[in-house]
Formats: C-alpha cells, structure tokens, sequence
C-alpha cells in the first residue's frame, strides 16, 4: 500500500462528489473517502445536459466511452441541433431560433449518468452511505486536521474537506460562519453581516415541474411530436417548458417552469421537493399551443422542485474546506449548468490536490488556487443563467410581448431576435471554450507563493 500524502473527505455523493473523487483517484498518494447521506448513491429519474466544455473534462478523466454507450453522441466538432426555441404560449406556436453549437448537447437519464460515475470511482476510494455531516471542527494535535461529526454519532479525521453536499449544505453554513469570524475579527463588520446575509439558500421564486415521459406514450398522444426528435424549448409569459430525447430516445425529460420574480428571494413555504399532480400545473399553460397540451397530457408521475439558488460568496474556501457545486453556487437551471460548473469544479480541485507540488504544508496554496479559478467563473454562469431564464419566461425588460406573435409582423421578429442574440451571447462559453486556460493558470499558482488570506 502506498503512503498517503493527504486524507481527502467529500461530504455528498451528488454528481460534483463524485466526479472529484473520481478525479482525485487517478493520485494514488490520495487517500480519498465520500460521505454521503442518503441510504444509497442514487440521483433523481430525470435527465441532464452536457455541453463540449464538460465532455472534454469527462473524456479527460477517462468516462467519455461509457458515457457514449448511454446517449446519442455526434462527432464533436460537427455541428448539432442544440435546442429548437419556439413561442409556445399562444394558440399556434412560432419556431423563431434554432440553437446550432459543435456537437450539440449530451442528453442523459442521470441515474445511468450517475452509475457510470459509481464504476469509475477507484478500489482505493472509500464510500460510506447514510452518513449524513452535521458538523466540523478543526485540531491541531498531533497535526492540523479536521474532524467530522456524522447524525449517527460517528467522527472521522481528514487534511482536506470538500463540501459538496448541494443546495442545502451544512458545510457551507460552516464556511460562511467562518468566514464572517475572520471579517469581524479584522474589524470588517459590514463584511461578515454580508457574508452571513449569503450563507442560506433562497428562493428564485422559480418552481419546476420535472417528468420523464416514456416515448412510446408521447407517441400515443401526438404520434409526430417534434421532441421525439429534437430538443425543444417552449417561451412563454411566466413559463418555460425545456423538453428533450434522453436514453438514446427511448424517453423524453421534462420541465416545466413557472416563474413569480416578485417571490425571488423570498422563502418557499412547503417542500422543495414534492409529488404532485399534473393538474396542478396544467392551469399555467391555459391558451398555450396543442403541442404544449399533449406533452402535458403525457406527464403521468411528476415532483414539483421549488428552485433554490445561493448568493455569490467571497470565498469558496475557509482554511483547508473548499466547497464546490451547488453547495458554492446554486444557479438557475436555464443553461443546463449547474453540474456541468460542479463536474469543473471537481476537477480541478482534483488536479490541484494531486500536483505533486501539494503536500500537506502547501495545501492552503492549493485551495487558493482553486477559488482564484473557479468561483469568478461559476459566478458568471450563475449570473447569465439567471438572465437566460429572464429571457425564457419572456421577463426580461423590453423584450416582452403583450399579444401572439406572428410570422407576419417584422417588430416581434426583431424582438424575437434580440432574445435570440441574447441566449446565444450568454451561453456560448458552453460551447466555444476549454477548462484548459483556467486548470492551467490554476497550477501555475501552485509555484508561486502562498496568497495572502483573502479579505471577505
Ligand atoms: C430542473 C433542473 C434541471 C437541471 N438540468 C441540468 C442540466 O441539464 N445540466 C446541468 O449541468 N445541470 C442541471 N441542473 C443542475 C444540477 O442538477 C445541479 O447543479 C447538480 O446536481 C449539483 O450537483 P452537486 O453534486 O453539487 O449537488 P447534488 O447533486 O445536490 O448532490 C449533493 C449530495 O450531497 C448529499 N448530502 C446533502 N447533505 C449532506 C450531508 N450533510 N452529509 C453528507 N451528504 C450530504 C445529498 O444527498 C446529495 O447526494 C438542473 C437543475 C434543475 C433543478
């Protein structure tokens, strides 16, 4: 057995978790344990998008062959249909943009997803379930590291805490608790109130009405549907429906959104998670086009996701805890981005922990790193994610419309247009750019000497 240079723990085996730990397990001198809550490393029955610029971070650590027997995968280059946008809150619905970007989008069921992941994770990775975090507390004796209290009474011991624990993380309460300590303890009293302020996860005021639909049934309702072949996503005043193929076209995954901006930031009373029936949503989507009714009409089991997001922190690291994922920057899902962000994250956490420039005396350099990198980025994604939805749900100031739209009329089509230029200015880092840069800048810190602590 080779001899350890650092005990890396990751609290959550969501898709974040566990594309660090797999990462981390290509370093053989890491020892790498994922604590994750639930009874069983599972994801929820819906799908998920993945553009080029995570594909490349998947193929690098090896999963893109797996990955590739579960979806539909055109040559990377070659240009793909990524999304058809149609105005669907109206009597006959108007296709205004098609969305082309090399290689298109990857549409996963996530628990195949998510399984793929599971085989990849190294013998000398240890995972434990139903070991939910509750807290961490730091020692200094025999030598720095933090000990993690787990609900069923147990603790365990690590050089390196990864906080990928999602939308409700109890590791980045910690963090941020730690981080006002050291703003207040400098005299930075406004500092640490903000920080405290960004700590709780808030409402987008946003719910998400999330189903996959067999096919076949969607066939039986509207035999020549346009989903079944292509993504599609549906505008509309306050709703949004994104709609697309998954399982190499033997499903469709579906989302329905409805959107209150008054509510944003507000608190959701109620599960954030829920069953529910289709009628429940069924009302938002009145005077909407038929296309639109028989997706609906095939939804048979469907949850209701109130969408939480997190202010932007600013530090994703408190001493030797990094977070990543949702647990750094829950974000609105209208990119397709959230794991996407989280999957970078992982990584290059991962490669920085693994450089052989990191050792136990050089971790903080390390982490600096990382949050250097990664947090401008994430929040960026969060941002014009945010913005996408604005766009989607026909909200964004000056771009709505107040009757149908027609082929005819040159106004709603420049309008239309400008949506068009929007979305595609917002998300085209999806498409046209690498990790590479920012990995590469990252190590390139690993030489240099330790930051100062950063200033909350
Ligand atoms: C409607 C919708 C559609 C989306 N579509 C896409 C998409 O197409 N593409 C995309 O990239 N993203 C998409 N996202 C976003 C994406 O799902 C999330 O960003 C992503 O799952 C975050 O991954 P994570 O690993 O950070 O967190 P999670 O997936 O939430 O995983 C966190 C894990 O930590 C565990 N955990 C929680 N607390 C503790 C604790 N105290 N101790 C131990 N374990 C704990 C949880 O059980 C869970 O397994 C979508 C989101 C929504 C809502």
């Amino acid at each position: 057995m080779s001899i350890k240079k650092l005990r890396v723990a990751i609290c959550g085996g969501g898709v974040g978790g566990l594309v660090c730990a797999v990462a981390l397990s290509r370093y053989l001198d890491i020892q790498v344990d994922v604590y994750e809550s639930a009874g069983a490393f599972t994801e929820i029955g819906a799908g998920i998008g993945v553009w080029p610029r995570t594909w490349k971070i998947l193929a690098a650590l090896g999963l893109t062959d797996e990955l590739s027997k579960i979806a539909i995968v055109p040559p990377a280059e070659q240009p793909q249909v990524a999304f058809n946008f149609r105005k669907g809150d109206q009597p006959e619905g108007v296709n205004f943009y098609t969305l082309t970007t090399p290689g298109g989008m990857l549409a996963f069921h996530r628990p195949d997803f998510h399984a793929v992941l599971l085989r990849h994770l190294s013998s000398q990775c240890h995972t434990y379930t139903s070991k939910r975090l509750v807290s961490y507390a730091h020692t200094l004796s025999p030598q720095p590291a933090t000990k993690l209290y787990f609900r069923d009474g147990t603790t365990a011991v690590c050089d390196v805490l990864i906080g990928a624990d999602g939308v409700k993380s109890s590791v980045r309460s910690a963090v941020v608790r730690e981080l006002a300590a050291v703003a207040q303890a400098e005299g930075r009293v406004e500092d640490a109130e903000r920080v405290l302020a960004a700590g709780p996860p808030k409402w987008s005021g946003t719910v998400a009405y999330r189903a996959v639909i067999p096919s076949d049934t969607l066939r039986r309702h509207a035999p020549c549907h346009q989903v079944l072949e292509r993504p599609m996503l549906y505008l509309g005043k306050d709703s949004e429906l994104t709609v697309y193929p998954i399982s190499c076209g033997m499903l469709v995954n579906f989302a329905a959104f409805r959107s209150r901006y008054d509510k944003e930031n507000t608190t959701f009373n109620g599960d954030w998670v829920q069953d529910v029936s289709r009628e429940e949503f069924f009302a938002d989507f009145t005077g909407w086009e038929p296309e639109v009714h028989s997706l609906i009409q095939a939804v048979q089991k469907v949850n209701r996701w109130a969408i939480h997001t997190t202010s932007p922190l600013p530090s994703f690291v408190s001493g030797r805890v990094a977070l990543l994922g949702d647990a750094a920057h829950a974000m609105m899902p209208y990119q397709g981005a959230g794991a996407g962000q989280a999957i970078e994250d992982g990584y290059v956490l991962a490669t920085l922990l693994g450089d052989s420039r990191t050792t136990l005396s050089t971790i903080d350099r390390a982490l600096r790193a990382y949050d250097a990198v990664r947090r401008p980025f994430a929040q960026r994604v969060q941002a014009s994610s945010r913005e996408n939805g604005l766009l989607y749900t026909l909200n964004f100031p000056s771009l709505t419309f107040d009757r149908p739209v027609s082929r005819a009329d040159r106004e709603d089509f420049v309008r239309l247009g400008e949506i068009r230029s929007r979305v595609e200015t917002n998300w085209q880092w999806a498409w046209t750019t690498t990790i590479d840069g920012d990995l590469n800048r990252a190590l390139r810190m690993l030489d240099g000497p330790t930051p100062n602590r950063r200033r909350s």
